[in-house]
């Protein structure tokens, strides 16, 4: 008996922890629509990568900062799942787009401030709302936090601060959602082996630095979050909503 597929919108899915997440539902039956801001051709290997992999997958331009055009975005992931699938809806959201700005407290601007409060909430936020009508009943969402919400490093004061309020922001559409049949739910990632942040967690001095304050002895990759997340998505998740799991190897507790 075939079982019609489930469809994914994973935000920044064209790279890091994003295409991690893309990979997994792809192994897990799970059709994508990645979003990208500026990087088409990441975007398009992407897409093509899922598609050799036998998913249907989907590549939209997106600017999460951009709120005025989230209605717009809305109605090409109508257009796209109308074309591509057939459908009117999808099945899971995965928030996880973003860039961060570092600086001591001190010396943050204001700029930077309203920066990362746009990319990690305010998009999320009103993202998620223009989608409402587009998420079927049952579905799912995730927000990617960090586990920066639990502890601190100095030059991610506004960054983090951001992330927690979008954890706090996943408590409230579980409750508002709950009667919708929907689970939201925050995955927070350690240091993860990405571009983010100048590809930091990369480094060579990053895997030792890491590996030093973590309990399982290195730096993660996009695939350890990816498998969390598809794993939330598949089955075994439908009982969990409002929470936050962290994923990061137990680096530093
Ligand atoms: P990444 O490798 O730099 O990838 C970022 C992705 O987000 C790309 O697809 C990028 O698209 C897209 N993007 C960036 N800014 C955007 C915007 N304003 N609107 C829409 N899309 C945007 O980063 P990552 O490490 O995978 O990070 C993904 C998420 O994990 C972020 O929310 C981050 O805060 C979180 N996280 C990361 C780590 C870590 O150590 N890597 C740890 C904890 C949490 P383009 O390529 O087109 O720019």
């Amino acid at each position: 008996m075939t079982t019609t597929p489930k469809i994914a919108l994973i935000t920044g899915g064209s790279r890091g922890i994003g295409l991690g997440t893309a990979r997994a539902l792809a192994a897990a039956d799970t059709d994508v629509i990645l979003t990208y801001r500026s990087g088409h051709d990441e975007a398009a290997d992407a897409v093509n990568e899922l598609r050799v992999a036998g998913r249907r997958a989907h590549a939209l331009a997106l600017d999460v900062e951009q709120t005025a055009d989230l209605p717009e975005f809305a109605a090409a992931v109508g257009r796209v799942l109308k074309q591509e699938w057939d459908r009117e809806r999808l099945d899971f959201l995965v928030n996880n787009a973003g860039s961060v700005r570092m600086a001591p407290f001190a010396d943050l601007s204001e700029d930077d401030f309203d920066f990362m409060m746009n990319v990690h909430l305010k998009g999320p936020f009103f993202l998620t709302q223009a989608l409402l009508a587009l998420i079927t009943d049952g579905g799912r969402i995730i927000n990617i936090s960090t586990n920066l919400t639990r502890f601190t490093q100095p030059g991610m004061a506004a960054y983090a601060t951001a992330k927690g309020a979008l954890e706090t922001l996943t408590m409230y559409l579980a409750k508002e959602l709950g009667p919708r049949g929907i689970t939201v739910n925050s995955v927070a990632p350690g240091a993860t082996a990405t571009d983010f942040g100048g590809g930091f967690a990369r480094s060579s001095e990053a895997a030792q630095l890491f590996a030093g304050m973590t309990a399982l002895g290195r730096v993660g990759q996009p695939a350890d979050i990816g498998r969390v997340v598809a794993a939330l998505l598949g089955p075994a998740g439908n009982w969990v909503t409002a929470q936050r799991i962290e994923a990061s190897g137990g680096m530093m507790f």
